[in-house]
């Protein structure tokens, strides 16, 4: 790729002169990870994956972020175990209420 034709995709990516390029990237917001856990970490097969990158979170910026998936998915795992939490709280009041009668 030329130097054009890298401005042409950092334009076309919305990343501008007073943006900091993601260096994980490049600007483009996807890496290629090595193995199959891409982001995620963890278990990994043994094929290279892309998948957004975790330094940049798609934006390509490293000054303007896109949403940290793993904090993400960490805020999905911990409203999942509170609504089952919840759930069971529930079913043990009901079960409360039912033997009071
Ligand atoms: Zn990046």
């Amino acid at each position: 790729m030329t130097d054009e034709q890298y401005k042409i995709f950092l334009r076309y990516r919305n990343i501008h002169k007073r943006d900091t390029i993601c260096k994980k990237c490049n600007g483009s917001g996807v890496r290629l990870y090595a193995n199959t856990s891409t982001w995620m970490g963890g278990m990994g097969g043994s094929m290279m994956t892309s998948d957004v990158c975790d330094g940049c979170w798609g934006s390509g910026k490293a000054n303007e972020k896109g949403a940290n998936l793993k904090i993400l998915q960490r805020m999905y795992k911990e409203n999942k175990d509170l609504k089952e939490k919840i759930k069971e709280l529930e079913d043990h009041i009901q079960i409360h209420i039912d033997t009071r009668t």
